[in-house]
């Protein structure tokens, strides 16, 4: 049997064990079973990240956990949470005869609004204009530099992903027809959101990759502001086994911490070198998410000595202010309850109807992050009557 106390260091050199899982499921249990006796209502925990809540859909992580623990989808998806703004800008520059770069999960992307006739960036590609995917930034950029032509990058992402353009930044690697679309953004300030503005939430298990680069300590807010356990997880399933038993322990315990699940990768300081970089080309602002609206200081944009480098100055798009934000989902897509947890992909009337993989209408259909996309492939709660 796995004592509780192991629990934090078991996936440093096992992560998938059937037995393993087995015993941490009973450990789960016989937590909920004390806990029950002390939480009225359910426990609510939050996947923060796209890739935990693929990990526990695809491997059935709700069918084996007990009624009263919930697991719910968070923000963590980048593609879901790209304003739809972004999207009608990187169309529009297109059609004007700019190649736009994206990658693969962007290119499907629906706007609100179609320009020309075209919704995404697939349908602007259709019509005959010059937009490729790309697996990285450092793809685009060699490409560009050899055509020439002007070009910008669709450059969506969170911490884990703007390390990459500031370091090909600083190494000189992108040529002066090369601009980006700057919509990075910051997870911490979204689970702040998530906490202070839908219900309660009893639990978070905090995003591993994320962490990896901004240093576990991001996350300390969550149990010393609000009193939410969290815990830095991996992404296989027996990280995420062991992130609720943790989560359950804390509960009962009574003691709301932060601890880190993920130690084979996460250290409580990060990467230094990564944030440096994103530190020296970037700064931090209010920034909109799909389907949410303003979060403060959620977003990066370039510093004024690099605004060579943003596409919106150089092409002369103006970015919609929060008061003239409007909400960015298309009528009856509910992606904005979705990535915040008070609302399942197959609440939604248009979920495997009018929404589908292969015809997206809302956002979280798109990436293989997003919920609804995940929920429609594999079924949400590993049992199939659900979908
Ligand atoms: S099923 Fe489609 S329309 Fe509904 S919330 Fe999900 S992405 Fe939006």
């Amino acid at each position: 049997m796995a004592h509780a106390k192991d629990l934090r260091t078991l996936t440093k050199s096992v992560f998938r064990d059937g037995v393993l899982a087995g015993e941490i499921v009973k450990m789960i249990n016989d937590y909920w079973e004390q806990v029950k006796l002390k939480e009225t209502s359910v426990v609510k925990i939050m996947n923060f990240c796209g890739t935990h809540e693929y990990a526990s859909t695809h491997y059935g992580i709700r069918s084996v956990l007990p009624p009263g623990v919930e697991l719910v989808a968070g923000p963590g998806c980048p593609v879901c949470i790209t304003p739809s703004f972004y999207v009608e800008a990187a169309v529009k520059l297109a059609i004007e005869g700019v190649t736009v770069y994206t990658y693969g999960d962007s290119y499907k992307l629906p706007a609100v609004k179609a320009v020309d006739g075209c919704r995404s960036l697939s349908d602007a590609r259709m019509m005959g204009h010059d937009v490729r995917v790309v697996y990285s930034f450092l793809d685009a950029a060699r490409d560009a530099a050899t055509h020439k032509k002007p070009s910008v990058f669709l450059a969506v992402g969170f911490e884990t992903t703007c390390p990459a353009y500031a370091s090909a930044i600083s190494n000189n690697l992108v040529p002066p027809n090369l601009t980006l679309i700057m919509a990075g953004r910051l997870t911490p300030p979204a689970a702040k959101y998530s906490v202070e503005r839908v219900g309660k939430v009893s639990g978070v298990i905090a995003p591993g990759h994320v962490s990896t680069i901004t240093g576990a300590g991001v996350w300390r807010f969550l149990p010393e502001e609000y009193g939410v356990p969290a815990v830095v997880a991996g992404f296989e399933p027996l990280d995420v086994l062991i992130a609720i038993a943790l989560i359950l322990r804390q509960i009962l315990e009574g003691e709301p911490r932060l601890e880190i699940e993920y130690s084979r990768t996460v250290t409580w300081e990060g990467n230094r070198k990564a944030k440096a970089l994103l530190e020296r080309y970037f700064e931090v602002v209010d920034a909109a998410w799909r389907g949410i609206g303003f979060i403060e200081r959620s977003g990066l944009a370039f510093r004024e000595e690099y605004s060579d480098l943003d596409a919106f100055r150089v092409y002369g798009i103006r970015e919609p202010s929060r008061e003239e934000w409007r909400h960015d989902l298309l009528p009856g897509c509910i992606c904005g309850q979705v990535i915040l947890g008070s609302a399942k992909p197959s609440d939604c009337k248009m979920f495997m109807k009018a929404c589908t993989p292969g015809t997206p209408y809302g956002p979280c259909m798109v990436s293989t992050e997003g919920a609804c996309s995940i929920w429609a492939r594999m079924g949400g709660s590993g049992v199939v009557l659900e979908v």
